[in-house]
């Protein structure tokens, strides 16, 4: 008989999880990427700390300003909750194209933000919603934005002792519209380039813009030069086309064995310039 790998705990509460952490322990929410990588020995992990019974991570509501959605909101919930799509139908849409349905209903929000993987659609979504993800330890509470928590490919800031409880967005504007779009080499895949758009028209120009990609480069990305560009040109396909073009300009893809830099950067192009086009048509819609 082979020792146990690694002590596994359950914990009851956010404090309790919180405590037990140290620089041995891992929290495990859905284990759709902790588990493959523990039985592949591509991570290893003294202490196990199971943070599924804790209810208030799971909670999902509002206020005035924003959604707040738990850590532990399965994939599968945030596509399909009638105040998610209501208040962020960017997000619900990104929660859709996660890997396969198994996964969805086992993968978390706070997962997939710990693991930080490039072509993350939520990471990718909650970039351009400029959100902020809310984080407990023993210091106390922390707030992050996107861009201040992610590092480098499945490189966060986060200790271990560091546990991720929630995640707030903004509310979508009345005149705002929203678009996720992706490529993948089959549904299900992770994607080979996915892009957020936000876009808001005012008198047939554009008054702002909030453009992320991921998949294409080492981490999820905000074309700032670009959504700077656009602010005040007159809204419309000619624009999107032209906004496309100019994406090789803040995109340094990266290729791998399934697409190389060239092609993801094509896909880039062609995924702005689709999901501008969609969010203009989505706007005002609930
Ligand atoms: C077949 C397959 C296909 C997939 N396809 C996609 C895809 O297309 N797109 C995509 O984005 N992902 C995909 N995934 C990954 C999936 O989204 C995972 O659910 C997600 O990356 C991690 O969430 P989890 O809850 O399963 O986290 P876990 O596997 O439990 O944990 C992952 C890491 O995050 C840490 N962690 C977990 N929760 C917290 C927390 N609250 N605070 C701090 N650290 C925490 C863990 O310690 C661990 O290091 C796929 C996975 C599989 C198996």
């Amino acid at each position: 008989m082979y020792p146990l790998p690694f002590v596994y705990k359950k914990a009851q509460s956010i404090a309790e999880a919180v405590a037990w952490a140290g620089d041995d322990s891992r929290f495990l929410a859905g284990g759709q990427s902790l588990l493959p990588m523990l039985n592949l020995q591509l991570a290893s992990v003294g202490l196990l700390i199971d943070v599924n019974a804790i209810a208030e991570l799971a909670a999902i509501g509002e206020d005035r300003a924003a959604l707040s959605v738990g850590a532990l909101t399965r994939h599968d919930t945030l596509a399909r909750h009638a105040t998610v799509r209501r208040a962020s139908p960017l997000l619900a849409e990104a929660a859709s194209l996660v890997g396969n349905p198994r996964v969805r209903r086992r993968g978390t929000l706070g997962g997939s933000v710990a693991q930080a993987d490039p072509a993350a659609e939520l990471v990718t979504a909650l970039l351009a919603l400029d959100a902020e993800i809310d984080v407990v330890s023993p210091d106390g509470r922390q707030r992050y934005t996107v861009p201040s928590l992610m590092l480098g490919p499945l490189l966060t800031v986060l200790r271990s002792q560091e546990l991720v409880v929630g995640v707030r967005v903004p509310h979508r504007e009345p005149a705002e519209g929203q678009a996720f779009v992706e490529v993948a080499r089959r549904e299900g895949d992770f994607a080979l380039v996915a892009v957020a758009a936000r876009l808001w028209i005012r008198s047939g120009r554009v008054a702002r813009a909030a453009i992320a990609v991921g998949g294409a480069a080492e981490m999820p990305i905000r074309l700032a030069d670009l959504e700077a560009w656009l602010k005040g040109q007159k809204a419309g396909a000619p624009l999107w086309d032209a906004a496309g073009e100019r994406v090789s300009d803040e995109v340094r893809a990266v290729g791998d064995p399934f697409a190389g830099a060239a092609y993801r950067t094509h896909l880039s192009r062609v995924l702005v310039c689709r999901a501008l086009a969609q969010a203009e048509r989505a706007r005002g819609a609930s």
